[in-house]
């Protein structure tokens, strides 16, 4: 398909690489990068467009290579180069920055702007001990899978030296306030966006650590041991002040953007947090300080009332304050009541998986209705998909971020980013929660999730049959009390009952055959639930419009 080498013949050029190696003196590095998000293009647009993205972006990379580096295609998603002539482990910075901007640069299929994220894992020749090119490109790739672990668009170096003896943490602090000294912080930003309108009205900023030995590092490969430690606050302090310079630039060239920065919960409890605020603040002008807003968590079983004091003290310094991960442990209804923040944002453990199950949609609804009750504003986090986006907008969640939209990057790209953003045309032409776009995010996922569901009962996966009466579902409740109405006679209404009648019918009918032990002839029948299925969500969409 790419008219790459295959995972064999690349191993015979490493074998001669590292010949080479010992003859000339020439150290080398292997670059292993796999794209993310080519499933859901296979999903939308097939595989025939997949195949034509992959081709492109295969391109792309080779692109980017110097003469007599080799790129190659191991399996899938996944690519492979030889970098000549890297002798320390910055030197290889420039061809990562090359290949990870060449994976991710949108490409254009069926009108559509697509864009994948990658992670990419390095290992380096000449190594202390005898290597062989087998074992090489297999630290590449654990290195690979080390970044797509912590994240997206992300970079990690193979780490020969894994062992940790004692005073370990001591040393990893001491290499954190080096790397604070020598400015090896960056800031990243993920985009935040009105889904409907498509509009961009703000970024999180989120920290990565550009480390010379181990690539670019997640938040997680470092804050939890700079947690309760004051190491910690002045990384946050750091990231305040990189914020604030940032939304001083956009704002000099005219982008207003609100910037949210995440404040740990530790460096908020500071009993002089306000006070260093105000002095980080003071260089900046209103028109700078009013684009700054601060992501905190709640209290957990501790007092809240510290963190109110806070939240209080900025807002009367025109700071916003949101609850972050509103929903898990961190951010809960006590903490809501009880700290004066004006938002929230919805924990990605209730927008995940929107699309599948029910129970979600149901949490999902309820949260938003209650922050909207309580005078709050919503937002979700975690979209990474077009079909969540619409889901939030149908449940009336208009703000939101996600892969699915944007990943983090640099500051330096989001101007071009927001220049060529274009939202999904299905967002835009969405009407927001009303009774009809409601039931169709409620009928969509409750029976998805039923039908997969029998699937699996099928398959022996799962014990109980999966048990949805036509009169259980919201779809059947709508119907049961638009025919009590008297509503029923128009005959787009009675092609949806029908519809619907049927699906349950059909399901009942295949539980039955796997109960006669006919489970194969079942499994057939499957494929026209999944048909019927189609259509009544093709008919509901009808009917919506008609109404
Ligand atoms: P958070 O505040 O909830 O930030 C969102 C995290 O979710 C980010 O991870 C972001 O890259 C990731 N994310 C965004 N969209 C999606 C998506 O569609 N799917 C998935 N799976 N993930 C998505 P990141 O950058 O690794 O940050 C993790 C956490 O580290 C943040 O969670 C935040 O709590 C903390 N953090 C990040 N930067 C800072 C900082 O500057 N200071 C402090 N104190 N904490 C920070
Ligand atoms: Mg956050």
């Amino acid at each position: 398909l790419t008219q790459l080498p295959n995972r064999v013949s690349f191993e015979a050029r490493v074998q001669d690489a590292i010949l080479q190696s010992g003859r000339r003196d020439q150290p080398f590095a292997i670059v292993c990068l796999e794209l993310d998000g080519s499933g859901e293009i296979e999903e939308r647009f097939g595989g025939v467009v997949a195949d034509q993205v992959l081709k492109s972006q295969a391109a792309a990379l080779q692109k980017t290579l110097r003469r007599g580096d080799i790129l190659a295609r191991l399996c899938g998603q996944r690519f492979v180069a030889i970098i000549l002539n890297v002798a320390a482990h910055q030197e290889i910075l420039p061809a990562v920055h090359r290949m990870m901007h060449a994976a991710t640069t949108p490409v254009m299929a069926e009108d559509h702007q697509l864009q994948s994220s990658a992670s990419i894992g390095v290992s380096f020749y000449p190594q202390e001990l005898d290597v062989e090119a087998q074992e090489l490109i297999s630290q590449a790739e654990e290195a690979m899978l080390q970044s797509q672990k912590s994240g997206r668009n992300l970079y990690s170096f193979c780490n020969e030296a894994r062992s940790e003896g004692g005073g370990e943490k001591e040393r990893r602090l001491d290499r954190i306030r080096q790397a604070l000294r020598e400015g090896e912080f960056v800031l990243f930003y993920q985009p935040r966006v009105h889904l409907s309108r498509g509009e961009v009205f703000g970024v999180e900023a989120l920290v990565r650590w550009r480390h010379p030995d181990r690539g670019l590092l997640a938040p997680a490969a470092f804050l939890p041991q700079m947690d309760e430690n004051h190491l910690g606050i002045e990384l946050g302090e750091w990231v305040l002040e990189s914020a604030l310079r940032q939304i001083k630039v956009w704002n000099a060239s005219g982008q207003g953007l609100t910037v949210s920065v995440n404040i740990s919960p530790y460096h908020l409890m500071q009993p002089d947090f306000v006070r260093r605020l105000e002095v980080l603040l003071e260089p900046y002008s209103t028109e700078v300080c009013r684009r700054l807003e601060l992501e905190i968590f709640g209290a957990g079983s501790g007092d809240p009332k510290p963190i109110a004091a806070v939240a209080n003290a900025c807002k009367k310094m025109g700071i916003r304050v949101i609850l972050d991960d509103f929903g898990s442990v961190r951010a809960t209804l006590a903490d809501l009541r009880q700290i004066p923040v004006q938002g929230v944002k919805i924990s990605p453990l209730f927008v995940r998986d929107l699309q599948h199950n029910p129970d979600d949609v149901v949490i999902l609804e309820s949260m938003l209705n209650m922050t909207r009750s309580l005078g709050r504003q919503c937002a979700a986090v975690g979209v990474e998909s077009v079909a969540v986006g619409l889901q939030l907008l149908h449940l009336g969640c208009e703000k939101a971020q996600g892969y699915g939209i944007a990943l983090p990057m640099e500051g330096a790209s989001i101007p071009e980013w927001i220049a060529g953003w274009k939202p999904d045309s299905s967002w835009m032409e969405a009407n927001t929660v009303g009774v009809e776009e409601r039931l169709l995010v409620y009928t969509q996922v409750e029976h998805q999730a039923w039908i997969t569901a029998l699937g699996a009962f099928l398959r022996d996966e799962r014990d109980s049959e999966p048990v949805l009466g036509r009169h259980q579902c919201q779809l059947g409740h709508f119907i049961d009390a638009e025919e009590q109405a008297g509503r029923n006679t128009h005959s787009s209404f009675q092609s949806l009952a029908a519809l619907h009648w049927r699906i349950h019918a059909l399901g009942t009918g295949i539980v039955k055959l796997y109960n006669q032990g006919k489970s194969e002839e079942g499994m057939a029948r499957l494929a026209d639930l999944r048909d019927l299925f189609e259509k009544m969500i093709e008919q509901l969409r009808a009917f919506r419009m008609k109404v």
